[in-house]
């Protein structure tokens, strides 16, 4: 492409809100065969609710809930914020903590009460000890429902499984839809819950979906789906996505997302608005057409 045509797409694509930090980015785009999105704060608002609370009988609701928002409360994680609301829309009092420890795409720990608290996924649960096969079941149905189910174990003993739910987008319909009718494969790759993931994606018509990948390897998520020399787009807003973005043939940053992930895109959305991703590859095939 000639650097004016160059300039023209990437003008008519920063009209309707695409800006592109690199110009080859625009070439690149029409070359890609799949779209790889992040799904909490991407595909989904990034803003989970506590929808179920379900305790055990040795245990008190208010101080199941006190305790693990008082753990949480030490948190970055959206599902950290949707239980320190819960317990403050319930006004409880949020005891001090000690030795808090957060483990990336696990879950959080300390000390509060006098009473060991972990918080997390069923794997955070796994690697304390926790034995949780009493609540499997019921943690299956509320990840079919496309909640992201969670435990709260206290002194070692599940004390309640808890499940937050995160709306998702109304534009990631049609955004999957309009991919789809591109030619295009697209694919979810998330930290959370395999059944959750696949919930989430079946309601989106994603075809393909990389659940329960750790942070850190995220970036090897997108190299998966590079080989054999497909060209991948990864979206995503998250710290945790950088690495994704940089292993990408394109980045995609939202761009109400974090700076880190627009520091490390090529293009940024400057809305939430996932249609700005169609709107870049139909402008990227437009331009490129037009030089031929
Ligand atoms: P994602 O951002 O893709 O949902 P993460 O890697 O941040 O994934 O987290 C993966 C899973 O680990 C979450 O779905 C949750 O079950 C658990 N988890 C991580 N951090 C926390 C936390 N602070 N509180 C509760 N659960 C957590
Ligand atoms: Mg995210």
């Amino acid at each position: 492409a000639t650097p004016t045509s160059i300039m023209v797409g990437t003008g008519k694509a920063a009209e309707m809100g695409v800006l592109f930090r690199k110009g080859d980015a625009l070439q690149t785009l029409q070359e890609v065969e799949v779209v790889a999105l992040d799904k909490t704060g991407t595909l989904t608002e990034g803003r989970p609710r506590l929808t179920d609370l379900s305790v055990g009988e040795a245990f008190d609701e208010f101080d199941v809930l006190k305790l693990a928002a008082a753990v949480e409360d030490h948190s970055e994680h959206p599902i950290a914020r949707a239980i320190v609301d819960a317990a403050q829309s319930r006004q409880l009092h949020l005891p001090p903590v000690r030795d808090f420890e957060a483990v990336a795409g696990y879950g959080v720990r300390a000390a509060a009460d006098g009473r060991e608290v972990a918080v997390g996924a069923d794997r955070f649960m796994e690697r304390l000890g926790i034995d949780l096969r009493a609540h499997a079941v019921e943690a299956a149905k509320l990840a079919r429902e496309g909640k992201t189910p969670f435990y709260v174990a206290v002194d070692d003993t599940v004390a309640a499984v808890m499940a937050v739910s995160d709306p998702i987008k109304p534009s990631s319909v049609a955004t999957v839809r309009a991919l789809h009718d591109l030619g295009l494969r697209v694919a979810m790759i998330t930290g959370d819950n395999r059944k959750t993931a696949e919930a989430i994606a079946r309601e989106l018509g994603i075809e393909q979906v990389l659940a329960e990948v750790l942070p850190h390897e995220k970036a090897e998520a997108v190299a998966r789906l590079q080989q054999d020399g497909h060209k991948v787009a990864f979206v995503g807003d998250g710290i945790n996505d950088a690495p994704a973005l940089a292993q990408s043939d394109v980045g995609l940053a939202i761009g109400s997302g974090t700076d880190i992930a627009i520091e490390a895109a090529d293009v940024v959305l400057m809305s939430g608005d996932l249609n700005g991703i169609t709107n870049a590859i139909a402008l990227s095939k437009a331009t490129l057409d037009n030089i031929k």
